[in-house]
């Protein structure tokens, strides 16, 4: 059959929509057709200045995805034409006997030497349809919602199974705690409403900007959450916030930039965990953030915790799409407004719209 893909010949360069023919699928393989596509931080990235990972030009954008199965090969079982499925965008390497990835694998994606992710060394999803090889299917991140399912909140697994992952590393950090979130973009946002659903007893909400952290504290906000902008006084009014705790418990790095990671180990105390979650990446590669800790004082007679996620394994994509399949976030429509929706013939300017200092998240529309 033939299908409509968008390629982005070269970093800052023009989408071209090109005819392309996708097979049936072969022995357990599975053809699906996009329905939507929501846009990550990393599309803008790529889009403005490209990435590393990205070997081959002209590239396929967009890893935020879900779609309807259209057609499924012999063998299999898990799924059926008409499904709706979200995906991951970290996968298996598809090394059935890989150690992290294969079939007695760790599940560690992420630390395989030969890791790969849709969108990147993998083609993303700037395409009406998609063929994913036997392997994916049986071991990568695909899920299948239920019938019905809202696939506005489908496309959005993948950066919730990334959130949860950095909440749920260390246990017991969240539910009836104090959480900062450092930033107040989609991955903060996202954060919010997973630890008001985990039962957080504060939230702050960190942010130099006033008009996202406005939107966010207007349309998310409840008793327990409180905004703080990111100002010189900002350790001493978070840590005000924080009583009569001395300390928050969890502290969430959600701002790609070195000025939170020097923020983030003033806020730590006794029992304090810091996920790491957002890297510092520029044109000149990764700089050296240093910081000192004491292993003895801090690490364990404080019982810090230093802690960090990338990316999603299976676990974190189970955790998300039961998040979203048990409505435990109610608000998530909240994260697209009007100006936040495009057609797929508008790729350019939802990833224009994804990089405004006010916006949250943006969904592009296949149907
Ligand atoms: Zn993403
Ligand atoms: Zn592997």
């Amino acid at each position: 059959m033939q299908a409509l893909a968008y390629y982005l010949d070269q970093p800052s360069g023009t989408f071209t929509a090109k005819q392309q023919d996708v097979p049936d699928p072969g022995p357990g393989e599975v053809r699906l057709r996009v329905a939507k596509t929501s846009v990550c931080q990393s599309d803008v990235v790529i889009y403005k200045v490209g990435l590393p990972r990205i070997k081959e030009w002209p590239a396929l954008l967009l890893h935020e995805v879900c779609c309807v199965v259209d057609a499924v090969g012999d063998g299999v079982t898990k799924f059926a034409p008409g499904d709706l499925v979200g995906i991951g965008c970290d996968i298996p390497c598809g090394d059935l006997d890989c150690i992290y990835c294969g079939r007695d694998g760790t599940g560690d994606w992420t630390s395989c030497p030969n890791t790969q992710a849709t969108g990147h060394e993998f083609p993303g999803f700037a395409r009406s349809h998609a063929v994913l090889p036997a392997w994916f299917v049986e071991l990568g991140p695909i899920v299948k919602f239920p019938p019905g399912f809202n696939p506005d909140h489908a496309c959005q697994l993948e950066p919730l199974a990334c959130c949860l992952e950095g909440m749920t590393r260390v246990n017991a950090c969240i539910e009836n705690r104090i959480v900062v979130l450092l930033g107040a973009g989609s991955q903060s946002t996202y954060a919010l409403q997973c630890a008001q659903a985990m039962g957080a007893r504060k939230i702050i909400l960190v942010n130099r900007g006033a008009e996202r952290l406005e939107r966010v504290l207007r349309d998310f906000g409840d008793d327990t959450v409180v905004g703080v902008r990111w100002d010189d006084n900002v350790v001493e009014n978070v840590l005000r916030e924080c009583l009569p705790f001395n300390e928050p418990h969890f502290v969430m790095v959600n701002a790609p930039a070195q000025p939170a990671y020097e923020l983030a180990p003033k806020l730590m105390g006794y029992g304090t965990v810091l996920d790491a979650h957002a890297g510092v990446k520029g044109a000149a590669g990764k700089p050296r953030i240093a910081h000192e800790v004491d292993l003895n004082n801090d690490i364990h007679y404080r019982l810090q915790v230093y802690q960090a996620t990338h990316g999603s394994s299976m676990r974190g994509i189970n955790l998300a799409a039961q998040f979203l399949s048990d409505g435990k976030l109610p608000k998530l429509d909240l994260m697209t407004n009007d100006s936040e929706r495009f057609k797929h013939d508008k790729i350019p300017q939802a990833i224009a719209r994804a990089s405004d200092s006010d916006s949250l998240k943006v969904i592009i529309d296949w149907d």
